[in-house]
């Protein structure tokens, strides 16, 4: 048996097709949805995803504000700019890329974000509303992993899932929404016992751990359905590097029933749903029906 690939790409490209249309009907109305990035240092990894934010912010019709700060930039300028973007009504989503420079304390930065602007969901009180099943601002990440679960089997109800990785931006959320799809949930973190077992026990599992191929194929339930959030770079030989998740695909693609691959699956759907985020934003900016 060899399990069935979930295409991150295509169904990112189905995502920002359905936004580039909630656009178009919103420029009817002579509303421009805007998203403003704002990037502190030269984190290499950081540029890509901003520079890939932005030009695809721009396909579906949005505006994107981009601000780039130096790496020394102090918290009062940061808050500054955070309060002026929190004022603009041309911007309906703020994004703070993180990481953020050791000397920015993250949490105050987040928290200073208009809460109806979080379009990363991180501001606690987004946490909050999505932990107590109310209408909140959904981290980008796990929303995208959720969609394609759904997608892939319908109701989610009644399954037991395992989500490896308890950060607040992927593993913590992640769970939230399974949580809210009535599935049976285990949260496994780098303190789990039999980690191996527990990962057998999964219906749906999910790997947010950030360590390459961590999982392989006899962690995994026979036609498990597997998420891998895991971006690793490593060593290919000859000077070069590839990409890996945190599932040994390999081995795991003979087991599973369905599974995204690294890179192609989830990575893609996130500034999808980034993207859906910000229109969803718009929208209640400005009392209109939301996107479904
Ligand atoms: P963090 O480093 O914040 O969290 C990693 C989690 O994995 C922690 O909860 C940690 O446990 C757990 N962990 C570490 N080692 C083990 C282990 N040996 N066994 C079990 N659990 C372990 O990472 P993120 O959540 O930010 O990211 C996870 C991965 O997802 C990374 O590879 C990242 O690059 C990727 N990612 C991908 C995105 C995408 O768009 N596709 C977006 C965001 C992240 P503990 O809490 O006990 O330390």
């Amino acid at each position: 048996m060899t399990a069935q690939i979930i295409d991150g790409k295509v169904f990112a490209a189905r995502v920002r097709g359905q936004v580039a249309q909630g656009v178009t009907k919103l420029k009817a109305r002579g509303i421009t949805p805007g998203l403003a990035v704002v990037l502190v240092g030269d984190d290499p990894a950081s540029e890509v995803y901003v520079r890939n934010k932005g030009r695809q912010t721009i396909e579906v019709g949005m505006a994107s504000f981009e601000h780039r700060l130096s790496a020394d930039t102090s918290e009062a300028d940061l808050l500054a700019l955070v309060k002026r973007l929190n004022a603009d009504p041309a911007v309906h989503g703020i994004l703070v890329q993180l990481p953020l420079p050791k000397h920015l304390n993250a949490d105050l930065v987040i928290n200073a974000i208009d809460p109806a602007k979080d379009v990363d969901g991180f501001h606690i009180l987004n946490v909050g509303l999505l932990g107590t099943g109310q209408k909140a601002m959904v981290p980008c990440t796990p929303l995208g992993c959720l969609m394609m679960l759904r997608d892939q089997l319908g109701r989610l109800e009644g399954l037991n899932a395992v989500v490896v990785g308890r950060s607040n931006i992927v593993g913590k959320p992640m769970a939230q929404l399974l949580l809210g799809e009535s599935c049976t949930v285990t949260i496994a973190h780098s303190r789990t016992r039999n980690l191996a077992d527990v990962c057998r026990g999964a219906d749906i599992l999910v790997a947010a751990v950030g360590r390459p191929e961590m999982i392989p194929g006899d962690w995994i339930k026979p036609g498990a359905t597997v998420i891998d959030v895991g971006i690793n770079r490593v060593d290919a030989g000859a000077g070069k590097t590839r990409l890996v998740g945190d599932v040994q695909f390999e081995t795991a693609v003979k087991v599973a029933g369905a599974i995204t691959p690294v890179p192609g699956g989830v990575g893609p759907m996130t500034i999808a749903c980034l993207l859906a985020n910000t229109l969803t934003a718009c929208c209640r900016a400005h009392d209109l029906p939301e996107p479904e």
